[in-house]
């Protein structure tokens, strides 16, 4: 959507396809408070005063201790970001994409795509076929244009298993705050969001997460029983475990190349972030941007506007892969363990 705005925004005329968003909420609600540059750029500077968001007053961690450690804004941790209602965000960008006249959307999705000479030919799910002079992929972890061209690199293969929990005693006051707490095969995270459902999310390895998990919400109360501030959250707030969690892939993932002659990646199509960074939409904002700028200086025969986008996404992945070793490296408490010894 950033991509699609950006480049309406240098009067280029764009073809947005993409099916319909599912009504099954996306796991994913904090915000880093460098996107809010962005959402200024893309004209969006209001969307985080509406109704759904809240600024993050406090960030309790275990993470290298057993002690849970309390940063708040006003400390040295600085602007600890927004946790937002990830649909009502979500909604509010597309809404405002929509409304420029230089976007046509298409509710389909790709198929196939052909390259002859300068141009582009983009085949649909039901057959509708579109021509262009540039593809930029923002089709997610898919990266499905970018691994046509180049080699898809994968860091890790961290998975998650999420919920949203409901209260099921209303005569709690939940407490307005995200937890993370680091656990022998894994991490935890969980946030409270502004209609007081709890966001849980359980970080592991495929192959050390145990079997079944997505199906049996036994399992799933057994592996919250055995995290010590989550669990302690989950019963003194008064939330309800009442079904199994769904599963999503939340691994590191990158191109080698985030662009070429005629196309660009974007978002997590160019590279995937580990959430614990909390970079992913900040990333996904910031490459569409870029990315479209680039795209237009290229329609417009600048001669290297893509090399140059693609070193910044290339430098932004080393950044992030440096940094997340550091924080990784934190935890000393779990030596025995694959999950840690692989990071
Ligand atoms: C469990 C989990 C928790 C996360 N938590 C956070 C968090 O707290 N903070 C944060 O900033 N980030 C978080 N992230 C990361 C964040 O969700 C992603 O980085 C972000 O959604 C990337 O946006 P995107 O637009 O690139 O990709 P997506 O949001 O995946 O969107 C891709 C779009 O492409 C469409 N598409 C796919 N294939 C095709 C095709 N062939 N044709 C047409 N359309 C297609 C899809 O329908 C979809 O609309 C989390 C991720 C996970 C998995």
């Amino acid at each position: 959507m950033a991509a699609c705005m950006m480049l309406a925004e240098k009067n280029v005329p764009v073809i947005w396809i993409a099916p319909e968003g599912s009504s099954k909420p996306k796991p994913g609600e904090s915000l880093a408070s460098s996107a809010v540059p962005l959402l200024k750029t893309l004209g969006l500077a209001c969307i985080l005063e509406a109704p759904g968001h809240r600024k993050v007053e406090v960030l309790f961690s275990s993470w290298g201790t057993d002690q849970l450690v309390e940063q708040n804004r006003t400390g040295l941790a600085g602007d600890l970001g927004y946790v937002i209602d990830r649909s009502v965000f979500e909604n509010h960008i597309y809404c405002a994409a929509v409304r420029r006249p230089e976007i046509s959307r298409c509710f389909d999705t790709a198929v196939s795509l052909e390259r002859s000479h300068d141009s582009w030919t983009v085949t649909t799910n039901s057959g509708s076929q579109f021509e262009g002079a540039f593809v930029i992929d923002g089709t997610g972890r898919h990266s499905a244009v970018g691994r046509k061209y180049t080699t898809l690199n994968r860091s890790d293969k961290l998975a998650a298993a999420y919920d949203f929990l409901i209260q099921v005693d209303q005569d709690i006051e939940p407490t307005p705050a995200t937890l993370i707490e680091a656990v022998a095969d894994g991490w935890w995270y969980a946030t409270l969001l502004q209609d007081r459902r709890l966001a849980v999310n359980y970080y592991s390895d495929p192959d050390l997460m145990p079997k079944g998990l997505g199906h049996d919400v036994e399992t799933w109360k057994r592996i919250i029983g055995q995290s010590r501030y989550i669990s302690r959250w989950i019963d003194t707030g008064g939330f309800g475990v009442s079904r199994p969690p769904s599963l999503a892939s939340a691994g590191t993932t990158y191109l080698s190349t985030a662009a070429g002659p005629g196309w660009a990646a974007v978002g997590d199509a160019a590279a995937a972030f580990d959430p614990l960074s909390s970079h992913g939409m900040t990333s996904a904002l910031w490459t569409g941007i870029e990315g479209a700028k680039a795209a237009a200086l290229w329609l417009d025969g600048t001669s290297d506007p893509l090399m140059q986008y693609q070193n910044r996404v290339a430098e932004g992945v080393s950044q992030y892969i440096t940094g997340r070793a550091q924080i990784y490296g934190r935890e000393h408490r779990f030596p025995g363990s694959a999950f840690w010894q692989r990071r």
